[in-house]
């Protein structure tokens, strides 16, 4: 084989520093000592919770490796279950989409997944429980009313004029609200705190509301809904959950989760709260991808631009780099922005083990070789994988006319243009030693639209027997075998690495990239790929890891080129440790 024939990757050279093992995060050491101290009787039972309202990404990939991971290394179990409680914006294709994500992810759930909304029944139960005690009221003010009354960080809330209500009229209008008899949105049923507390959660937050909408479980059944943070907590409680993990976001209203709980004194699990991802040139909330899908922004929750898993699975990563990366992030206390190269990174580490190596040209010129026989092919080995022997060697026909890429020949080459030009000599991957003799123009253009070569038989297999030296390698299909192909080529979502931040009067659309797709229609592939199945991936020597379409059907084939082979994460760490 030939030596500088070398599309080898270089990130061996410069791997980042090997990932904290996860056991070192500080939620796994509050699990650690919880089951040395026997809080729990040393069980451990965690639960992943989405609200089926849209599809994953990969924010939800690390708290599913969390989650998912922490059980299993623990001996224990964790649940998947949908927090379902807002028929409005949910939908089983959310549901469906959820398991499937979880699933390919590697991750393993009980027979059962567990809905919220099996719990209506259970939590109207509880809520009636603290009517009973006093904690808990119907209340008529509107929702405006609400907000008004309730002050802001500054100032204490007034409370409702609804809040004395005796019991037995509470516990009269809660069930007649379950009974449909009041329209949307007239009373709400509100825990009764504090409304001065200094925590606007702990203002008497409404529990639940009327909404005389359709779920997609129960139907009918209902037309009030408890809220977030009602059901959450029960939820856990009523699973015997052990470490209930949530973001940030939830650590002001872990007073209330531990309020709800102490108030029936029911099983009482633990909030533990960590920083949610943020990776730069992308958005991780559902709401804003959302937008991206319904304004037809992207072709939908899979686009190979989206950060959702779905999204993640077609552009042609493995679930295996993405739990290497959920590793590499680790998990901590405050809020961060993890760069998009480092999930490139990971993609690249797996895909370079995995992938094998084929050739095919995205931007095709021809190239005849003049002193090749017209009427012959050769078969020319061709090795599958150099990091892995394991995975053999191929055969790839060779003929009088091939395509190479375009930007591999310049007609009036500059000092640092080492590849074909006219009169140059230069190694065709796997086959021969080319010269170029001649350039065909367009004759209205001018474009060079096909070049003239000789090859020097000696080379066969690229090397040549006199220690004659050339400066390039280019990689090529022949013209009679190759197969045409659509290539498709991504670049990020959004020209700023934090499209939160807008000008004023803008929001994170205004920094939408408009080139984020570019479709390369009569690209030319290796025969070997003729039939190659969807979602199997390889790396085109010089160009990138690529992965087949779902879009890809037997007259035409379909990549999308999952990542380049520029390494730009570890120039980030050489830069930084410099
Ligand atoms: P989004 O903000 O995207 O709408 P969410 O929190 O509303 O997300 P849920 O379906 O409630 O979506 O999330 C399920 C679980 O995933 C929650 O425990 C939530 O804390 C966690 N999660 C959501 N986004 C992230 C993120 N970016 N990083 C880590 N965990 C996340
Ligand atoms: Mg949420």
């Amino acid at each position: 084989m030939n030596k500088e024939a070398d599309t080898r990757n270089r990130e061996a050279e410069d791997m980042p520093e090997p990932a904290v093992s996860p056991s070192y995060d500080f939620i796994r050491t509050i699990v650690k000592e919880d089951i040395e101290a026997g809080k729990y009787g040393g069980r451990v039972h965690t639960r992943f919770p989405p609200e089926p309202n849209g599809y994953l990404h990969i924010g939800h990939a690390k708290s599913i490796c969390l989650n998912f991971g922490i059980a299993s290394e623990f001996s224990g179990r964790c649940n998947l279950r949908f927090d379902d409680t807002n028929p409005i914006k949910e939908e089983v294709e959310y549901v469906e989409s959820i398991k499937k994500d979880v699933q390919w992810l590697g991750f393993a759930w009980d027979d059962t997944e567990y809905y919220a909304s099996d719990y209506f029944e259970h939590l109207y139960q509880y809520a009636a429980e603290l009517i009973n005690k006093g904690t808990a009221y119907v209340c008529d003010l509107t929702s405006q009313e609400i907000r008004e009354y309730r002050g802001t960080l500054t100032e204490p809330g007034r409370e409702s004029p609804y809040r004395n209500r005796p019991v037995d009229e509470n516990l009269e209008l809660f069930e007649r609200m379950r009974k449909g008899e009041f329209p949307d949105g007239s009373r709400t049923l509100r825990a009764k705190i504090d409304m001065k507390s200094g925590n606007i959660n702990m203002r008497d937050p409404v529990i639940y509301r009327i909404l005389h909408a359709a779920h997609h479980r129960s139907g009918d059944t209902w037309c009030i809904y408890p809220m977030y943070d009602f059901a959450h907590c029960f939820s856990d409680s009523i699973e015997k959950i052990t470490h209930s993990i949530c973001t940030l976001e939830f650590e002001d209203h872990r007073p209330l989760y531990d309020w709800f709980l102490d108030q029936l004194g029911v099983y009482h699990p633990q909030q533990i709260e960590f920083a949610r991802l943020n990776l730069s040139y992308t958005v991780l909330s559902k709401r804003k991808l959302i937008e991206l899908v319904e304004n037809g922004f992207v072709s939908g929750w899979d686009d190979p631009r989206m950060p959702t898993i779905s999204g993640l699975r077609r552009r042609g990563y493995t679930p295996e780099a993405v739990r290497n990366f959920c590793d590499r992030i680790g998990v901590a206390k405050r809020d961060s922005m993890v760069d998009m190269a480092l999930l490139e990174y990971c993609i690249r580490e797996d895909l370079n083990k995995q992938a094998p190596r084929v050739m095919a040209v995205l931007h095709p010129i021809r190239v005849v070789i003049e002193n090749y026989p017209a009427d012959l092919t050769e078969e020319l080995e061709a090795i599958n994988n150099p990091e892995d022997p394991a995975m053999g060697t191929r055969q790839v026909p060779f003929s009088r006319v091939l395509y190479i890429e375009h930007d591999d020949f310049l007609e009036k080459p500059p000092k640092q243009f080492y590849r074909l030009a006219p009169g140059r000599e230069v190694r065709l991957r796997y086959a021969y030693f080319i010269t170029c003799t001649d350039v065909i123009k367009d004759g209205k253009t001018g474009e060079v639209v096909e070049l003239r070569c000789t090859y020097d038989p000696a080379t066969r297999g690229g090397d040549s027997p006199d220690g004659r030296k050339v400066k390039s390698t280019l990689h090529w299909v022949s013209a009679a075998h190759a197969c045409e192909a659509e290539v498709r080529l991504y670049d990020h979502l959004f020209t700023k690495a934090a499209p939160n931040e807008a000008v004023e009067g803008q929001d994170f659309k205004s920094n939408i990239n408009p080139n984020s797709l570019s479709i390369l229609k009569s690209c030319r592939v290796e025969q070997s790929l003729t039939s190659a199945p969807v979602g199997s991936f390889y790396q085109f020597e010089r160009q990138g890891y690529f992965c087949v379409d779902p879009d890809s059907s037997e007259s035409k084939l379909v990549f999308n080129r999952t990542v380049t082979l520029r390494d730009t994460w570890a120039k980030i760490q050489k830069a930084l440790k410099k």
